[in-house]
């Protein structure tokens, strides 16, 4: 099965079907077209998998989707031009330029978190860039998988645009096929799964991972418009299960107190009196994935240092906004991606011995820093290796198309949205044009002593 998909995109590719700009913009289109008349399914579907709130399956998936779409659209034609560069004395005559050429067959493996917005804005970028595509989105978030395989037949060419749903045998099946780039969305651990197929074929890969986003939270601060955007950042996106989800905050010792208040009175004007309730949060994902979260606060020394929430609901697969405060930095919580409700709240002496304590762990996919000091700004942007970083906010730096988005060691190599995308299925290829003038004679033998004294 995997290996026919393969051949059949081969032989499309091969034929040239990708390359025209047009074909690439029939493509986005139909994607768009799939967006608007489909998003009850879509929206339904994000439902089904994780009971996530309407308004965010919409803000966070199907309108960053689209508008991803439109701007690849609106970019092709300028992104396919070879791009002119400044010829060299040393080729002396010639002219010199950079193009951009489809890699061929590529493969995009997907996470269940954004189950459509990471599957299709790959997509987006492979199509963008004149490919064709094999699509495995993830079995976690089934529904979704599900309509992926429905609609895109429907609005794509599915000579070249392929859906292959399934778990692990049908992805290892797939990762065993050569592939021209492989773009991986997940965890670190299948991450090195997919690196060691790709080495076989020397295929390049994109490696999209996560880790612990760390917040640091100055008293220098709008602690009101704050503690809302560290809440919409966190229990806002999939109730904690998101890739640039504050994974924990540091603080001050002296700060940390009204910081907490003010972070209980935030959630429960956004959740209510019993967040379990709400409509507003996202459901964890599955029961293995509930019970991994649940066995971090049940674990002696974390549960003690629960300040809000802690209240679980089995059945429901709900989890409450959670805050815990100074929790040992050896536990579970704190040295693995939390990945969830949770949100632990660290201590420090001065606000400055924050970014040192973010350098002892990996490099996260995203660092967040709250402050009106402009010297700590400064010295967060210029001493906190991250994948990306947003001062005085969360979450909102993947929505800039004009930004690179990807991470850095641990939290994954690669990047794409907006033109990065386009560049990330893309090979960049030099070419030199010369004419028949120019003849340097040194250049050619016999290396006579004459030519060497130039
Ligand atoms: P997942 O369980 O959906 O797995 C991701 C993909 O890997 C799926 O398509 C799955 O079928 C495939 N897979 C799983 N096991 C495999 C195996 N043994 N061999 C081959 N393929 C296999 O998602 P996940 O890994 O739980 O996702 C959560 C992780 O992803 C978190 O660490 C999160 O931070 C990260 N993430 C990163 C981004 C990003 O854009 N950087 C976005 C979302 C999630």
């Amino acid at each position: 099965m995997a290996e026919e998909v393969v051949r059949e995109l081969r032989a499309s590719f091969a034929a040239g079907r990708t390359r025209p700009a047009e074909w690439r913009a029939a493509q986005l289109k139909g994607l768009i077209r799939m967006i608007e008349e489909k998003e009850a399914d879509i929206t339904a579907a994000l439902h089904d998998d994780l009971s996530k709130p309407s308004m965010e399956s919409y803000l966070h998936e199907i309108s960053l989707a689209k508008s991803s779409c439109k701007f690849a659209l609106d970019g092709i034609k300028k992104w396919m031009k070879p791009e002119k560069v400044p010829a060299a004395i040393t080729t002396f005559p010639s002219s010199a330029q950079i193009v951009s050429e489809p890699l061929g067959v590529v493969l995009v493996i997907s996470a269940w978190n954004y189950p459509f917005l990471l599957s299709i804005d790959p997509v987006i970028g492979a199509i963008a860039a004149g490919n064709a595509v094999v699509l495995k989105p993830s079995e976690i978030a089934p529904a979704t998988s599900t309509l992926f395989a429905k609609l895109l037949p429907e609005y794509v060419d599915n000579t070249c645009i392929k859906v292959v749903e399934g778990g692990v045998p049908e992805t290892t099946a797939l990762l065993e096929q050569r592939w021209d780039k492989i773009f991986y969305t997940g965890n670190g651990t299948v991450a090195r799964i997919v690196l060691a197929a790709a080495a076989k074929h020397l295929t390049p890969v994109a490696l999209e991972l996560g880790g612990k986003c760390p917040v640091i939270v100055d008293s220098n601060v709008d602690l009101h418009v704050a503690v809302k955007r560290i809440a919409v950042g966190k229990w806002g996106c999939n109730n904690g299960q998101a890739c640039i989800a504050p994974d924990y905050i540091i603080t001050t010792k002296a700060f940390a107190p009204e910081l907490v208040d003010s972070l209980k009175r935030v959630l429960e004007r956004f959740y209510g009196k019993d967040p379990l309730e709400s409509a507003d949060l996202s459901r964890i994902v599955n029961s293995k994935h509930f019970q991994r979260l649940a066995a971090l606060i049940e674990e002696k020394e974390v549960a003690d240092k629960i300040v809000y929430g802690g209240q679980t609901d089995e059945k429901k697969l709900k989890i409450a906004p959670t805050l815990l405060l100074d929790v040992p930095q050896d536990t579970a919580l704190m040295t693995g991606e939390i990945f969830g409700p949770l949100l632990p709240i660290v201590t420090v002496e001065k606000i400055e011995d924050s970014i040192d304590l973010v350098n002892s762990k990996s490099k996260p996919l995203a660092a967040y820093l709250f402050s009106r000091n402009k010297k700590l700004q400064q010295d967060f942007v210029a001493n906190v290796p991250a994948g990306g970083m947003l001062v005085n906010d969360t979450a909102l730096h993947l929505a800039n198309p004009y930004l690179p988005f990807g991470g850095v060691g641990d939290s994954g190599m690669g990047s794409y949205h907006g033109k990065f995308s386009f560049d990330c299925f893309s090979h960049k290829k030099a070419v030199l044009i010369r004419g028949f003038g120019g003849e340097a004679t040194a250049r050619y033998p016999p290396y006579t002593a004459e030519k060497q004294k130039i």
